[in-house]
C-alpha cells in the first residue's frame, strides 16, 4: 500500500464514526445519487445511501470518499444508462447548479471562487454554499430551489445539463476581465517562479463582448521618395514589396517598423489610435474598416483561465463531485464548508479532518433567486451562438463545402496529439473524451464509428471512464444538429494540461491538419 493510501486509511474510520459527519452526509444525499470510492475506483452505479449505518458498512467495505450527483431524482436507484432522455427526465426532479472551479493552485481558485460568488450577488443570487474540493479547488453549489420551475414554456428541470451549463460559461465569461487583472497582479508581486509556469499565456480581452481579441502585426510603411507614411495590417511575407499609394509616386514602400496590435472583428473594436499615430505624422491606413474604433482597454494580461477555470464541460449528465465533509484520497483532507469572508485567508491545515467544525453546503435560497441569472445566461448564449455562427462557424462552413468524406481519412492522417491521445490517458479523461468525439465527429464519422472508437479508446484509459459516463457524452454529441469542433490547440487546458503536445502544431486545430492532408491526397487520386 502506497504512503497516501496509509495516511488516508487510518483516518477514514474515525472520521467517518463521527455521527454529526455521516448526519450531514445523508442529509445532503437525499434524492441523489451517491457513489462511494474504494480509494482507487468507484463502487457500482446506481447508488445512494440512506442511514447512517450506510456509511459505517461503506467504509468498513474499504470506501474512503463519497461523490453525489447534481441532479436530484425521483428514485435514484432505478438510474441506468439505458434510458432514454425522455425515461431519464421523468426521473430527474431537478438539479442544483454546481460550479466546479478548478486549477492547479489553491490561490487561483480562491480567486476566482470570490470573483464568481460577487458576479452571483450582482445577479440576484445571495444565498450559495461554497466548499473547498479537498485538494485546490472550490465547489460553489446553488439551490434548484432558487431557478423558476419553467423558463420560456420549458420545465426546468430537464434542461440538464444545458441550462446549468450555460450558466457556467456565462458566469466565466462575466469575470474574466476581473480575473486576469488579478491574475495579473499576483503574478507581478510574485513572479511566475511561484507557479511554476514555463510558458506565459496572455490575452486582451474586447471590452465589449469579453471575447478575446485577435492579435495581429501592424506594420508603419514609409516612401523613400515622397515620405508618406502608411499602416498596413497583418502584411503577408510575399507582399513586401508595395508601392507607394500616393498619387503619380513610383517608390517602393520601406517597412519602417513593425508592432502587435489587437482588434476585435466581431465588435470592430482595434487598440490602434489612428488619431496619436497621424498626429506624430501624416498617414495613411490600408486595409482598416471604416467603422473601426480605438480602446485604450485592448490590452494583454494575463490569461486567468489558463490557470485555473470552472469547467464547463464537466456539467454532465450523471457527473458527480465529492460530496461535503467527505475526504480526498489524495490529501487526507476534508471536504469543508467555508463562508465567503474565509476564502481568502483559507489554507489545506483548515481542512484537517479530525479538526473540522460540520457546517451546512447548502443554501437557503428562495424560489426565484436565480431568475435574473438563468434569463441573463440564456440570452447571453443565445447571442454569442450567433456570433459564433458568424465567425468560427464561418470557417467550419468552409471545411462543411468540402463534403469531409470520412472513408478518406485513415488514422495515420491524424495529428500527433490525437494520435498520443488514442494511446489512452490516465488525468484528464473526460476532458479527452471531449476531444476524441468531437474530433471524429467533425470529419463527419458515423455514431457506430464513434460509439466504438470511444469505447476502444476508453479501454486503454487508466483507470477506465464509467461506460453510463462515455455512453452519456457520446449520446448528447450525436444529438447536436450542430457540430461542435474540437478545442483549439491554443486552448491550454485540453490538449497542453493532458500532455498531448510535444512541438507546437502548425495549425490552429487538429481537424485542419487532417483536411489538408485528405484535399492532398484527393488531389493526387485523380
Ligand atoms: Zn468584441
Ligand atoms: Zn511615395
Amino acid at each position: 500500500m502506497e504512503e497516501k493510501e496509509k495516511k488516508v486509511r487510518k483516518i477514514t474510520h474515525l472520521y467517518y464514526s463521527n455521527p454529526k459527519v455521516r448526519e450531514s452526509m445523508i442529509k445532503f444525499g437525499k434524492h441523489r445519487e451517491v457513489v462511494p470510492r474504494y480509494f482507487e475506483n468507484f463502487g457500482k452505479r446506481p447508488d445512494m445511501i440512506q442511514y447512517s449505518s450506510d456509511i459505517i458498512g461503506l467504509v468498513k467495505k474499504g470506501a474512503t470518499s463519497f461523490h453525489a450527483s447534481e441532479e436530484l431524482w425521483n428514485e435514484p436507484l432505478n438510474l441506468n444508462s439505458e434510458l432514454s432522455q425522455e425515461e431519464t427526465n421523468k426521473l430527474r426532479k431537478g438539479w442544483d447548479l454546481l460550479i466546479d472551479i478548478d486549477s492547479k493552485y489553491l490561490d487561483i481558485s480562491k480567486i476566482l471562487t470570490i470573483l464568481v460568488l460577487e458576479a452571483l450577488e450582482e445577479h440576484g443570487v445571495k444565498n450559495y454554499g461554497v466548499k473547498f474540493s479537498g485538494k485546490k479547488g472550490m465547489h460553489v453549489i446553488v439551490s434548484s430551489k432558487a431557478f423558476p420551475e419553467e423558463f420560456n414554456g420549458v420545465k426546468t428541470k430537464d434542461m440538464f445539463p444545458e441550462w446549468p451549463r450555460a450558466i457556467c460559461e456565462y458566469l466565466m465569461q462575466q469575470v474574466r476581465r476581473d480575473f486576469n487583472k488579478r491574475v495579473s497582479e499576483i503574478f507581478g508581486n510574485f513572479g511566475m517562479e511561484k507557479f511554476e509556469i514555463k510558458k506565459e499565456i496572455r490575452e486582451a480581452l474586447c471590452p465589449n463582448c469579453n471575447r478575446p481579441a485577435k492579435k495581429g502585426i501592424l506594420t508603419t510603411l514609409r516612401c523613400p521618395l515622397c515620405k508618406a507614411s502608411i499602416q498596413r495590417k497583418d502584411i503577408k511575407a510575399t507582399k513586401k514589396r508595395l508601392r507607394c499609394t500616393q498619387e503619380n509616386c513610383a517608390g517602393i514602400l520601406e517597412i519602417e517598423n513593425e508592432g502587435e496590435y489587437f482588434e476585435c472583428k466581431e465588435c470592430g473594436i482595434s487598440n490602434i489610435n489612428k488619431q496619436e499615430v497621424s498626429g506624430r505624422y501624416a498617414a495613411t491606413f490600408t486595409n482598416f474598416a471604416r467603422e473601426e474604433r480605438y480602446s485604450s482597454e485592448l490590452k494583454e494580461e494575463y490569461s486567468g483561465a489558463s490557470f485555473g477555470s470552472s469547467d464547463f464541460v464537466l456539467v454532465a449528465p450523471r457527473h458527480l463531485f465529492r460530496m461535503p465533509y467527505s475526504l480526498h484520497e489524495g490529501t487526507g483532507l476534508a471536504s469543508v464548508v467555508l463562508t465567503k469572508e474565509e476564502i481568502e485567508s483559507f489554507e489545506p491545515k483548515h481542512a484537517d479532518p479530525l479538526k473540522i467544525k460540520i457546517r451546512e453546503f447548502m443554501p437557503n435560497n428562495f424560489e426565484g433567486e436565480a431568475r435574473r441569472l438563468l434569463s441573463s445566461a440564456l440570452e447571453w448564449k443565445k447571442s454569442r451562438d450567433e456570433i459564433e455562427k458568424k465567425t468560427g462557424e464561418k470557417k467550419y462552413k468552409d471545411y462543411e463545402k468540402t463534403e469531409i468524406n470520412s472513408d478518406d481519412i485513415k488514422e495515420e492522417m491524424f495529428p500527433a496529439p490525437i494520435k498520443k491521445l488514442l494511446n489512452g490517458l490516465e488525468d484528464g479523461r473526460k476532458r479527452g473524451l471531449f476531444i476524441l468525439i468531437t474530433f471524429l465527429r467533425a470529419l463527419n464519422f458515423s455514431g457506430e464509428y464513434v460509439n466504438k472508437r470511444a469505447r476502444e479508446w476508453n479501454e486503454k484509459n487508466k483507470p477506465p471512464l464509467k461506460e453510463g459516463y462515455v455512453k452519456s457524452q457520446i449520446e448528447w454529441h450525436l444529438k447536436q444538429r450542430k457540430k461542435i469542433l474540437p478545442p483549439n490547440y491554443s486552448n491550454d487546458g485540453f490538449y497542453r494540461d493532458l500532455g498531448l503536445i510535444e512541438k507546437k502544431p502548425d495549425t490552429k486545430n487538429p481537424i485542419v491538419e487532417v483536411l489538408r492532408k485528405v484535399r492532398k491526397f484527393n488531389y493526387r487520386r485523380f
